[in-house]
């Protein structure tokens, strides 16, 4: 286990807040047995809970309860402009979770969510009701988008549910987006080729730092080399890019030790990307003062904020030679912003 981990894995649910009307639910009754010890509190609205004022993210995230409630708006939205939609027709994420048991200093849910609890729609069935009409068409969807899906994964069972639906639908592409080393759920299920697990990749310096609870590099590769030998399409994801001042010594070599493991043939793709963030959101992570990462001095452009051009242009001229040593150039997506 990393230094990250022991500091800040949290503890499991000592607490479950139940919207009263998922309490017949199947998976309500699968989550009330698997936590038999927890303290059980039945309530009106998620919101109750987790928009409460005043909340204390740091505190909760070492702590963190779980929520389960029912989804009354959409579970589908666009795919935003921060992200990749592969060249697909149409391309959505879904937002079944909110909250993530890992703990990124960089991550956009500390300014998106008021609190760093778990909320866990239970009806998962009426997304794929809400998504069915769009699937006459090439449709990507991002499961894993306002959490990781596969952390979680042996709590929720959705992504082998997202499994199972897209077996059914031949125009739908899943994107299963993760830093998890957990894939017993794709061991009991057939490999898809409509199906990319994208696993995130950082030097193990940077996840002590900033990834706390998440596991090593080391961990994930293991599941990378696990999910290729069950014939599971790869893409690797060094996306994002925290640039610190070990930038050359840490970054480059990430991208020798990961070939050194896993045969450039056997992943579809390699995404490069600077970190990146809204301003609205990186404003709320200042406000929260969790991590050097908020006060780094970027440079804010319709309203994203990210490096100063230098700096952006020196990870993409760092790090693409170095990959293209194992991969060609149409393997490899780069992310940078649009001048
Ligand atoms: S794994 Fe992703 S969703 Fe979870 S805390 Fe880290 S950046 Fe956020």
């Amino acid at each position: 286990m990393n230094p990250s981990s022991l500091h800040s894995q949290p503890k499991a649910f000592s607490h479950l807040y139940i919207e009263r009307k998922v309490l017949d639910h199947p998976k309500t009754h699968a989550i009330r047995e698997k936590f038999s010890a927890s303290h059980v509190i039945i309530i009106d609205h998620y919101k109750e809970v987790f928009n409460r004022p005043n909340q204390n993210f740091a505190a909760q995230s070492q702590s963190k309860n779980l929520i389960l409630a029912h989804k009354e708006g959409k579970f589908l939205h666009i795919g935003s402009q921060y992200s990749d939609g592969f060249d697909h027709k149409q391309f959505f994420y879904a937002s079944s979770v909110m909250g993530c048991l890992y703990d990124c200093d960089y991550c956009y849910l500390q300014g998106l969510y008021p609190s760093a609890n778990t909320v866990l729609f239970v009806n998962l069935e009426d997304a794929f009701q809400e998504l069915t009409p769009y699937l006459d068409h090439d449709t990507l969807v991002a499961t894993s988008y306002d959490t990781d899906t596969m952390a979680i994964e042996s709590l929720t069972h959705q992504t082998a549910q997202w499994l199972k639906f897209a077996e059914e639908h031949t125009n739908l592409h899943l994107e299963i987006r993760t830093k998890s080393a957990n894939i017993k759920a794709l061991k009991k299920i057939a490999p898809n080729e409509r199906v990319t697990l994208a696993w995130t990749l950082s030097p193990q310096h940077i996840i002590d730092k900033y990834e706390h609870a998440t596991p090593t590099l080391q961990q994930r590769l293991k599941a990378i080399q696990e999910a290729i030998a069950f014939g599971w399409k790869v893409r690797i994801c060094i996306d994002p890019v925290i640039y610190t001042e070990d930038f050359d010594v840490l970054y480059p070599p990430l991208i020798e030790s990961l070939f050194s493991i896993i045969t450039p043939e056997s992943i579809e793709q390699l995404t490069l990307g600077s970190f990146r963030l809204s301003q609205s959101h990186l404003r709320s992570l200042k406000k929260l003062r969790r991590s050097d990462i908020a006060f780094y001095p970027y440079t804010v452009r319709d309203e994203m904020a990210t490096y100063p051009e230098p700096i952006e242009s020196y990870i993409l001229k760092s790090l693409l030679p170095k990959a293209l040593q194992y991969l060609p150039r149409e393997r490899i997506r780069t992310w940078q912003r649009q001048s």
